[in-house]
This record gives C-alpha cells, sequence and structure tokens, in this order.
C-alpha cells in the first residue's frame, strides 16, 4: 500500500473550499508518510478541476470523467472510487467531512472492508500511521484515533485545516474509465436559497435560538448576519418549535460549524448546541440569563436583552463597515 489520496470535492466543476483545507492536511499526510500525494477528482468535463489540484500540490490526480459522475450520487462515486482504490491500494484515504464527503467515506469505508476515522480535526504521522484527533462526548474531549490496518481512511472537517496553496505546478492526469451499473437515484434539479451565506463556508455565523420567542424574533439576527456578511443559523429549540427551517440548525443532530466568529443570541448554551459551534475561533454570546451556560464558553458574552442588543450592534456594525 502507498500513497495519500484526497478525494477532490466539486459542485458544477468548481471545487469546494473544504478539497483546497483536505489537500492542505493531504501535504502534511504526505510528507510525514514519505509517499505522493494524488487527488482524486470525479465528475463530468472536470479537465480543469484536475489541473487545478495540480497546481495545490498534488504529486499526481487520478480522475473518472463521466457524464454518470456529473452530479454527486453516492451510488456512483462510491463504486468508482472503491474500485480505483481496491487497484491501487493507496495507504491514506482523505475526505473532507462535508455531507457528501461524510456520505462518499462510509460508503468507500464498507466496500473496502476498511476503518474510518470520521470528523477529525487534527491529523499528523507517527510510526508511520496516520493519528487523528477527533471530538468525542458532543466535544467534552478530544481522542487521537489511529487505523492500525488496511488502507486508512479519514474525514477531516471543514475549517480545521489551513488551505493548500497555488504552487503553480501543472500535469498530465491519469484518468480511468468509470464502470458504473445501475444508478438506483436521479437528481431532478437543485434550488438555491438566493441570497444566503452558506453555514459551513460561513467565516461569521449569527445563531438565534428559543430566546427569539418566534419566527419574527429571527429578522434581528438575520439583520446582523446580513451586514456582517455572515450566514445565520439556529439552535434546535427553535427549529423544533417549526420557526426555522432544519437546513439552519447548529449541532450535534444539525451542522458543525467552526467559524472565525459564532454570535449566539437567545440559545442556552445545551452541550448538544456545543457540540456544532464550540471550535468556533471567537464565540460572542448575548442571553439576558448572566447564569445561561453559553457564557462559560463564550469568549465575550453581553448580558441583556437580544432584541436591544442586536440592533444596536447592526446599526454599529453598519456604521463601521459601511454597508
Ligand atoms: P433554551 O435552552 O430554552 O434557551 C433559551 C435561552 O434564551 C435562555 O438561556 C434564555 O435566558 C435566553 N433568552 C430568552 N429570552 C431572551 C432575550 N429576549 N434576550 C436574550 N436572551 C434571551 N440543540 C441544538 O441546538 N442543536 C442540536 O443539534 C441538538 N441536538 C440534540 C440532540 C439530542 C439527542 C438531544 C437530547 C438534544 C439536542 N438538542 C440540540 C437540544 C438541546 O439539548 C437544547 O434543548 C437546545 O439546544 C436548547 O435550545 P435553546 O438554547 O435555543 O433554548
Amino acid at each position: 500500500m502507498s500513497g495519500v489520496w484526497v478525494w477532490i470535492e466539486q459542485f458544477e466543476g468548481q471545487m469546494k473550499a473544504i478539497s483546497q483545507e483536505m489537500l492542505g492536511a493531504g501535504h502534511t499526510a504526505a510528507e510525514g508518510l514519505s509517499q505522493p500525494l494524488t487527488a482524486v477528482v470525479l465528475g463530468h468535463n472536470v479537465g480543469a478541476l484536475a489541473q487545478e489540484a495540480f497546481d495545490l500540490g498534488a504529486d499526481q490526480v487520478l480522475g473518472a470523467d463521466d457524464p454518470t459522475l456529473d452530479q454527486f450520487r453516492v451510488e456512483a462515486y462510491g463504486p468508482v472510487l472503491a474500485g480505483m482504490a481496491r487497484e491501487r491500494s493507496p495507504q491514506a484515504l482523505i475526505f473532507g467531512a462535508s455531507t457528501r464527503g461524510r456520505d462518499l467515506a462510509a460508503w468507500v469505508a464498507a466496500e473496502l472492508d476498511a476503518g474510518l476515522v470520521a470528523d477529525g480535526i487534527g491529523l499528523s504521522v507517527e510510526n508511520g500511521t496516520l493519528k487523528v484527533t477527533r471530538p468525542v462526548y458532543t466535544g467534552k474531549l478530544q481522542a487521537e484515533v489511529f487505523v492500525t490496518d488496511g488502507p486508512q481512511l479519514v474525514s477531516l472537517r471543514g475549517r480545521a485545516f489551513a488551505p493548500a496553496e497555488s504552487t503553480g505546478g501543472s500535469g498530465d492526469a491519469q484518468w480511468v474509465p468509470a464502470a458504473i451499473g445501475d444508478v438506483s437515484t436521479e437528481i431532478v434539479n437543485f434550488e438555491s436559497s438566493a441570497g444566503t451565506v452558506s453555514l459551513n463556508d460561513a467565516t461569521i455565523i449569527v445563531s438565534g435560538g428559543r430566546g427569539v420567542g418566534g419566527p419574527d424574533g429571527f429578522a434581528p439576527v438575520q439583520e446582523l448576519a446580513d451586514v456582517l456578511s455572515g450566514a445565520m443559523g439556529a439552535s434546535r429549540a427553535a427549529v423544533d418549535a417549526g420557526w426555522i427551517p432544519y437546513e439552519y440548525q447548529v449541532g450535534q443532530t444539525g451542522k458543525t460549524v467552526s467559524p472565525d466568529l459564532y454570535i449566539a443570541c437567545g440559545i442556552s448554551g445545551a452541550i448538544q448546541h456545543q457540540a456544532g459551534m464550540r471550535t468556533s475561533k471567537v464565540i460572542v454570546a448575548i442571553n439576558k440569563d448572566p447564569d445561561a451556560p453559553i457564557f462559560k464558553l463564550a469568549s465575550y458574552g453581553i448580558v441583556g436583552d437580544l432584541f436591544k442588543v442586536l440592533p444596536a450592534l447592526t446599526a454599529e456594525f453598519g456604521k463601521r463597515l459601511g454597508s
């Protein structure tokens, strides 16, 4: 077994930011193992993506370009990637722990009957083996996990690794035929929520909880998010109450985020909410209860009514940022 592979996630031919970070992590692994770094590109008309991977420092690019791979479907991507790995036996396969990356990593691990360390936030090499740091007990502890046998599959969180930088490199990708059987799913279309910033990619997130009091209470939360060019999130209590759709939920059973700035408004800071946001670089809590658990985690706390604090912050940031 030899080689470190990084799966390049793309949407409509554009590399996702998380894959640039995975190439950064892949460099660390490849250097530590003294093995080449291979970017694996799957899709349709993705030649430019292969060159982008070379530019980001991949030593080799292995790809499959086929109309069946145009849109991500795990039933199509899984067998192709597993087949490539079976033939070439890489030592390590790295996936971004995005929704698609988690899905694909699990599928490939099952097909290869290999171990998978999911949701890592740190990666290093010890005695020729990858060591992955991952949060356990809803983020209260961190465990160091090794895959000791077979290909080492890992999925790593977004915004936890520095992205690979442009090297000016180029090369010839190796394209293999995509032998895909029947695929039981079909992507009919995508509907984008115009004007909103993706929670996964956001560097600033403003979240509202039960303290916003109802659907209308999210208006001042959204206004602050807008003025900061950030995304809006929510606690599960607000989602369960039907005030905001599930895709906004941050936490153990929602999205895991790690922005530069997370502003929690009217959120008590239950452990399950913390599990999704505790790795944020700076956390600001706005809560009228000075004993709310979120203040123990927060870098800065504002004790007060969010309906007074948020408009004041929005006005001040608006003035200073000219937005
Ligand atoms: P509350 O705990 O009710 O807190 C509301 C806060 O708002 C209070 O601190 C209050 O002081 C403050 N407040 C009220 N009015 C104002 C005001 N005007 N101004 C300022 N502050 C105000 N939760 C998640 O968030 N994400 C998850 O993914 C998740 N997964 C879960 C999984 C499981 C298996 C379980 C059991 C629970 C999960 N939960 C999750 C639920 C979690 O335990 C909490 O119930 C939930 O996070 C509470 O949401 P909250 O903080 O908005 O509400």
